[in-house]
């Protein structure tokens, strides 16, 4: 069904969801038309596959400006924020004129076992992200509902191999001693280089270089009242990238450093895709609370399948995801439930962002939220990528929920690499696209009929 109607509770407004298309009726004709052909296109999967050898053809063949162009009125601006700080404002302001807010991410690519060009690169990623850090930023608001939130990628201020090589040290014997969030945190606070004895010392000084970074962007994101949505990345990264947020946990999600919101200043990304999934997330959740830490969680079903998989056969290792879509649905209603749970105990300093643009998954929440009492501006949010899945986004902000548009903003030949990514990781959604896109002919039809 496209739409739910949810239990009415004493004091708990509940609104009806419909994601029947009539929210595009707040949208510009050229925005609905962009929209179509652009979903359309991307739901061509040899356009997807090869997308960035299309772009560097379009452009021998148009010329750069004249693609530039082209792009700008298509992929580049249905997609992306801007370029420039007032594009990225100007785009928001929009948005928030729908009823959505921004989730603002500086857009890197660093493959794993790829390096890119020593510490310059990450202190270049370290001012982008404190730029966006200063985009992100609430006006002085008092009265602001729910927190501003931004999105941070580990691996575009430390090396994928140094996290390669963590998540090795964190799995052999006795590795966790030298390698606690403890012990991360004393060293990110003091500004030192760590020793830690199986590292080189030229790793160690990277590791120092990447806590300082971390603590940099952390502490400029406290000052300026915005929260640090941590991206989950590769099965080879990620215990290294969730001891990092652990340290960085110990640090700021104090109570100590709460303010009116109560909420997580860093929040880990869990993927609902891998088979260990739940159980860590409810060690995770139950730490938290014993160490009476609020604790923030971004909950998606997970981007990097087919690569995970393909790392499995080759390295001959077991398959780390779910067996099949249904599975991974499952684990994600799983965890969903898991932490509405927690949320409904703890209150507002356990946090969530439903980060899906599957309608049955946003319904879920929604109707499990009406239940247990959960108001719908309150510690729960919902989130999708700019440019994809207007229905439901527009559909939720509209009933009064808080939901976040992940953004991406930049120059052209920095986004387009991103984009291209995306694009790849998110076929099954761009190609389940189809459902928006019928509802986008309607809105259209509708207008050129000029029917009620
Ligand atoms: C705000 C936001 C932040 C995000 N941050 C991250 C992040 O930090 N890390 C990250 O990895 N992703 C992230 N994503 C991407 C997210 O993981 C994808 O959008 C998501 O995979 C698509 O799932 P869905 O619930 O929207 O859609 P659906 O179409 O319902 O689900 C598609 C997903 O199901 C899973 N799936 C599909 N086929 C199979 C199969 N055969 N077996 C097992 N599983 C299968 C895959 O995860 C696939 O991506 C983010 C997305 C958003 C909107």
């Amino acid at each position: 069904g496209s739409w739910v109607r949810l239990p009415a509770l004493p004091g708990v407004p509940s609104p009806t969801l419909r994601f029947d298309g009539e929210v595009f009726r707040l949208k510009g004709t050229g925005e609905l038309v962009r929209a179509l052909m652009v979903l359309r296109l991307c739901a061509w999967p040899p356009l997807v596959t090869h997308s960035l050898e299309v772009l560097s053809w379009c452009r021998r063949l148009l010329g750069s400006r004249l693609s530039g162009a082209v792009l700008r009125a298509s992929v580049y601006g249905q997609f992306v924020a801007g370029e420039t700080a007032e594009e990225v404002q100007s785009s928001v302001r929009r948005l928030q004129a729908l009823g959505l807010r921004p989730l603002l991410a500086v857009p890197t690519e660093e493959e794993p076992g790829t390096e890119r060009g020593g510490e310059g690169w990450y202190e270049g990623n370290l001012s982008a992200m404190l730029s966006c850090v200063d985009l992100s930023s609430p006006p002085a608001d008092p009265a602001a509902p729910s927190p501003a939130l931004m999105q941070l990628k580990v691996t575009a201020l430390t090396s994928t191999r140094l996290c390669k090589e963590l998540t090795a040290l964190l799995g052999a014997p006795g590795g966790t001693r030298e390698l606690s969030p403890d012990s991360l945190a004393a060293i990110m606070e003091s500004g030192q280089d760590p020793h830690i004895s199986s590292l080189s010392s030229q790793q160690n000084q990277h590791l120092g270089a990447s806590l300082r970074r971390f603590h940099r962007v952390a502490q400029h994101a406290r000052a300026r009242g915005v929260r640090l949505l941590v991206d989950a990345e590769y099965t080879s990264l990620n215990p290294a990238l969730s001891l990092l947020v652990s340290a960085l946990a110990l640090r700021w999600n104090r109570p100590e450093e709460a303010d009116r919101h109560g909420a997580a200043w860093v929040w880990d990304t869990y993927q609902a895709y891998l088979q260990d999934t739940p159980e860590r997330l409810g060690r995770a959740a139950e730490a938290a609370e014993r160490r009476g830490l609020a604790f923030g969680v971004k909950l998606v079903r997970g981007a990097y399948l087919e690569k995970e998989r393909e790392l499995a056969r080759r390295a001959g290792t077991p398959d780390p995801t779910q067996p099949d879509y249904e599975a991974t649905s499952r684990s994600y209603s799983r965890c969903l439930e898991l932490m509405l749970g927690q949320v409904s105990r703890r209150g507002p300093q356990c946090r969530l962002m439903v980060a899906s643009h599957n309608e049955q998954s946003v319904s879920q929440a929604a109707r499990r939220m009406a239940e247990l009492g959960i108001r719908p501006d309150g510690p729960v949010c919902f989130g999708q990528l700019l440019g994809m899945c207007d229905q439901v986004s527009l559909a939720l902000g509209q009933a009064g929920y808080a939901v976040y548009k992940s953004i991406p903003y930049g120059p052209l030949d920095e986004v387009l690499p991103y984009l291209s990514r995306r694009a790849q990781e998110n076929r099954a959604v761009l190609h389940g696209a189809r459902r928006e896109r019928q509802l986008l002919r309607r809105e259209l039809w509708r207008r050129m009929t000029r029917r009620p």
